[in-house]
């Protein structure tokens, strides 16, 4: 059999950038607002330092504003919401990002809950996690969708097509991103299977599925002979493990070299997901700002 082909992640997220920045230029040029996305970092992250830094940039060389917003780690939750009050408010501001993990005195559901729905661009918000889970088949996506599920319909849709009558099995039930993966593959009417650490005879499952998406946070868990032939397998783990010689690489939750000798399609870690994820949030923001000037909101037809 052949190898799978590379599902090239950093090659469509350098496209959606470009629709996007051409979609913003084309919305200021008709007398729209300019997009704003607002980040919200505590600091004491370094990790959130560099994506919040990197979305910054992103956001700049699409022509869109940025607004952004440290806050020590001491800071308070009515502090913080008082914050988000602001941002919600001010009509400059077309997304918030509060970057996640948020230090332990605060409670991240009371954050998630204050940012406006309307402006909430990572789609966590459990009024858009509601209608997400509400959707009918095939109706337009008319708000927000986490990023990074949203990343992984597009490449999905972008490598298969129509993906109705598929059996696609996502491993990892969180709300940012096995839930949502899991709504949106419903919605394109495959059935779904959703798999978690109690689920029984797992590289079984697998061996149905004619697509299988990995969001698990654990090296190369999934391996080559649980891969249906032919199957598209999206990884959607990033996880750093040390080589031999003391330094260390990122590895996805798929055993790469395994997968690749069975399944039709597959996402490389790095270059697969991880590209779509802030081109994801820069296009909801974007979205979401022609929405404001009378335009639809469109995160899918
Ligand atoms: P998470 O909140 O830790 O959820 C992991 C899920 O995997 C849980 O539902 C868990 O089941 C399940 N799981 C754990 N061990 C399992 C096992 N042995 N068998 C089957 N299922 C198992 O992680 P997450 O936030 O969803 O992220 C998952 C991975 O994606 C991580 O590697 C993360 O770094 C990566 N990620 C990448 C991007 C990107 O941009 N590419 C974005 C977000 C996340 P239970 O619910 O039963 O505990």
């Amino acid at each position: 059999m052949a190898e799978a082909k590379l599902i090239d992640g950093k090659a469509y997220a350098a496209r959606l950038r470009r629709r996007v920045g051409k979609g913003v230029a084309d919305l200021i040029a008709k007398g729209g607002p300019t997009p704003g996305l607002a980040t919200v970092l505590m600091d004491g992250d370094p990790a959130g330092e560099v994506y919040v830094r990197s979305k910054g940039k992103m956001a700049a060389e699409l022509g869109m504003a940025s607004f952004d917003h440290r806050l020590s780690a001491e800071t308070s939750e009515a502090e913080l919401l008082a914050l988000i009050a602001r941002l919600n408010a001010d009509p400059d501001v077309h997304g918030i990002l509060v970057q996640l993990p948020l230090p332990k005195h605060i409670d991240t559901g009371h954050v998630l809950l204050a940012v406006d729905p309307a402006k909430d661009v990572d789609g966590f918000h459990p009024f858009n996690a509601g209608r997400l889970a509400s959707v009918a088949p095939g109706a337009p996506l008319d708000f927000p969708v986490p990023c990074t599920p949203l990343g992984v319909s597009m490449l999905l849709h972008d490598v298969l097509g129509s993906l109705a009558g598929l059996k696609a099995l996502v491993i990892g039930r969180s709300n940012l991103v096995g839930r949502p993966v899991a709504q949106l593959l419903l919605r394109a009417d495959c059935t779904v299977t959703i798999a978690h650490s109690r689920t029984r005879d797992l590289a079984a499952l697998s061996r149905q599925a004619d697509i299988v998406v990995a969001a698990i946070g654990r090296p190369e868990f999934v391996r080559g002979d649980w891969i249906k032939p032919g199957a598209a397998v999206i990884d959607v783990g990033i996880n750093r493990v040390p080589t031999e010689d003391g330094k260390s690489r990122l590895v996805g939750d798929v055993a790469f070299a395994e997968a690749l000798k069975v399944a039709g399609h597959l996402t490389p870690v790095p270059g697969g997901v991880g590209p779509m994820t802030v081109a994801c949030l820069m296009f909801n923001t974007w979205q979401e700002a022609r929405r404001v000037a009378g335009l639809p909101f469109r995160s899918a037809d």
